[in-house]
């Protein structure tokens, strides 16, 4: 099927992109990569008047590691590719490469974005669930200026952002580990490159006080088990944080999270967490 007719308009700046983006008489929203919006585009399940070019704005295809406080400040913009071939600075032990490596296949990791990713909010894609479980901050503008929003809080259901819809993603402020943290990112595909019917991911870093598991490909929002910052400084080893995923306390957020009615699903969360445990203590 052939896209309907749009007009589009190639933005410079964010300032330029913004100012498209306000305007509310046509139904206006930003293009990254297009390995989303093309395809919905083309199966007519998306109808914009004003598609707004962010991919060549130069500050959103920047990283560059933050000296106030070491964070990665990724930019929108920056395709997964180059995240894959290690060209941005590494401040996560690698996992940032590996969760962008197994992103369908190289030719949509070529054009695809992160942020792009990230503002499509499809529950079964990476970086909605890599990010919550770096404790990741989302960077917005919008006419009313900046924000920083929690990724944690950041997807608000299946395909569903806290982003205004006038507002652009900027930047993903990613915190840098410990030189001793462990993480274990696995998920499970049907076929190499498809989207996942279960992601689990688990990040530990006792020096810094994180201990986090993250299920995806949910029905909604990942589903985020965290514990206290005192709970993991006190814990003796890698081994005694992960101890308090159980079994039953993940299955009981898997029935929190609705999906516990079909056992196959939940199954396969259970399974990809405890595997993905199994690498990070690995
Ligand atoms: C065959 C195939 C397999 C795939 N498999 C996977 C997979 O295994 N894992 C995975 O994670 N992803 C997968 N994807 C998706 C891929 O990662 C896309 O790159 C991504 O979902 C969208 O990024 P994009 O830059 O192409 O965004 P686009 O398609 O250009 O845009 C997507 C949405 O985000 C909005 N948007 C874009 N940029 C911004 C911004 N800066 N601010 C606000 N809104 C913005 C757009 O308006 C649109 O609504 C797959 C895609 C394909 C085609």
């Amino acid at each position: 099927m052939k896209a309907p007719v749009f007009d589009f308009t190639r933005a410079l700046s964010v300032a330029d992109a913004v100012a498209l983006l306000a305007d509310t008489a046509r139904f206006t929203k930003p293009l990254a990569g297009g390995q989303s919006l093309g395809p919905m585009l083309n199966l007519r399940v998306a109808f914009p008047e004003h598609l707004i070019g962010v991919r060549q704005i130069e500050s959103l295809r920047q990283a560059f590691i933050d000296p106030a406080n070491g964070d990665l400040v990724l930019g929108a913009a920056v395709p997964h590719a180059q995240i894959e071939d290690g060209l941005i600075p590494d401040v996560t032990q690698g996992l940032l490469a590996h969760v962008a490596a197994n992103i369908a296949y190289r030719a949509v990791r070529n054009r695809g974005t992160v942020g792009g990713s990230l503002a499509h909010a499809d529950p079964a894609a990476d970086w909605v669930n890599t990010m919550p479980l770096l404790g990741a901050r989302m960077v917005a503008v919008g006419l009313a200026g900046e924000r920083e929003i929690d990724a944690r809080t950041f997807m608000t259901g299946p395909f569903t952002t806290a982003l205004d819809e006038h507002e652009l993603l900027v930047a993903v402020r990613v915190p840098a580990l410990g030189k001793n943290a462990r993480w274990g990112y696995v998920k499970f595909c049907r076929k190499p490159g498809e989207f996942a019917e279960a992601v689990g991911g688990v990040l530990i870093d006792r020096a810094r006080g994180i201990g986090r598991l993250v299920m995806g490909a949910t029905d909604g929002a990942p589903i985020v088990l965290e514990e206290s910052a005192e709970r993991v400084r006190a814990a003796s080893s890698d081994s005694a944080v992960a101890a308090h995923w159980t079994d039953a306390r993940l299955s009981a957020a898997i029935d929190a999270a609705g999906i516990g009615h079909d056992p196959y699903s939940a199954q396969l969360h259970l399974t990809m967490a405890r595997r993905a445990i199994a690498v990070a203590l690995a």
